[in-house]
């Protein structure tokens, strides 16, 4: 059975942030603060993921066709002024956590910027990122300096011919070199992303845990989820459910328990002697809707309530229409208001039922913001 964690791991590494109540971060108090971001039923979204980019210097099989997708001119993706407005703006509204990514978000050449401003927001608690590693070693320090509190960086096989054959890249050296750098800086948060798929790399599951026995990351077990452009989801040759997952993890490390803190998305669990965690996050199954917390802003400034929902809202738009900070108050607002009760709810309300390539509009998790 999967137990349901209601909690993240020790201080400092919960997905869920808490004790902000006052409104105050540090020395900065937040400027005129607003009424919470919720929805009709009850729940409080305080965590937004923005993506920066949908360009990518990989090509995972599971996100991005080789060709790419159709990437949009930058006069099309939100500036950094544009994004770091709507941050302040939705710190206003209780939000705490903001995590960049894409696309891969250090192929913006203003990623500093990014960070700082956003760490620099009042309210702001948390600034995260995530990225497939291959250009961190040269940005890691600045990030650091910058305020970037966490890093999850994305590794599905320790083999290098599995790596280029979902990547369609080299750099799996790489990649290990930069989970290893975000450790030796001491990021507060360093988690790595696997996406787990079966009859591919669920012979390296073990290889996988083991990384948080002796290091403090959370290792990170993700469901393949149907937004691959190519569909190899639909052959359901690779899906490998999250509650499996829990069971054999479970088996693997007896005394493993579900690690305390706050509710969150994910199943979070600590082995008895293991320095890190284990997570794992029923993406697919969708069955910790409940307690989702995440706004989803996309690289060309669209909110996005839901990843299995395809409502949109322009906020790029409004924002270039000399929208007020009010205005965009009010479409978060309406956004969350519309959001349905789980990822199930929203599929059904969505007018693409098929993940279809060439209606759906956007084919790819980079489109999205992963
Ligand atoms: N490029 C960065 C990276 O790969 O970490 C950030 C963007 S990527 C879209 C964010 C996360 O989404 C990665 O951990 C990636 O493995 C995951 N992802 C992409 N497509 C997925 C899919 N179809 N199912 C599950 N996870 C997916
Ligand atoms: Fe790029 Fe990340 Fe998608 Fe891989 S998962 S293609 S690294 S955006």
């Amino acid at each position: 059975m999967v137990a349901k964690s209601r909690t993240a791991i020790n201080a400092g590494q919960s997905d869920r942030l808490e004790g902000v109540s006052d409104g105050r971060v540090g020395e900065h108090a937040v400027e005129a603060a607003l009424p919470p971001l919720q929805d009709r039923f009850g729940r409080t979204f305080d965590y937004v993921r923005i993506a920066v980019t949908e360009k990518c210097n990989l090509r995972c099989t599971y996100c991005m066709p080789e060709e790419g997708v159709d990437f949009q001119g930058k006069e099309k993706i939100l500036s950094a002024e544009e994004t770091l407005r709507t941050i302040g703006v939705l710190a206003r509204m209780g939000v705490r956590k903001v995590r960049f990514t894409g696309g891969e978000p250090l192929v913006r050449k203003d990623i500093i910027e990014l960070v700082a401003g956003a760490a620099a927001t009042p309210g702001i608690k948390s600034v995260h990122l995530t990225t497939n590693g291959l250009l961190f070693d040269r940005y890691a320090e600045r990030l650091k300096e910058a305020g970037l509190t966490g890093v999850n960086i994305s590794l599905d096989t320790f083999d290098a011919d599995k790596f280029l054959k979902i990547t369609r890249r080299e750099g799996l050296d790489k990649v290990l070199d930069s989970i290893k750098l975000a450790l030796d800086l001491g990021f507060p948060r360093v988690k790595v992303n696997v996406v787990m798929m079966r009859g591919f790399n669920d012979t390296e599951l073990r290889n996988f845990t083991e990384l948080a026995r002796d290091n403090r990351l959370t290792v990170r077990f993700i469901e393949f989820m149907p937004f691959d452009a190519h569909q190899i989801w639909e052959t359901g040759v690779h899906f490998t459910s999250a509650e499996s997952l829990v069971q054999q993890i479970e088996g693997m490390y007896p005394g493993i328990r579900p690690a305390p803190g706050s509710r969150t998305e994910h199943h979070i669990f600590q082995a008895p002697e293991h320095a890190g965690k284990i997570a794992i996050i029923p993406a697919f199954t969708r069955s910790l809707c409940g307690n989702c917390s995440r706004i989803r802003v996309t690289a060309d400034g669209s909110i996005r309530n839901c990843l299995y929902s395809d409502q949109e809202y322009g906020l790029r738009d409004l924002m270039r229409n000399d929208g007020s900070d009010d205005d965009i108050v009010g479409l978060f607002r309406q956004a969350f208001e519309q959001k349905e009760k789980d990822g199930f709810e929203a599929k059904k309300a969505s007018s693409v039922q098929q993940v279809d390539v060439k209606n759906i509009g956007r084919t790819s998790m980079t489109q999205i913001g992963g």
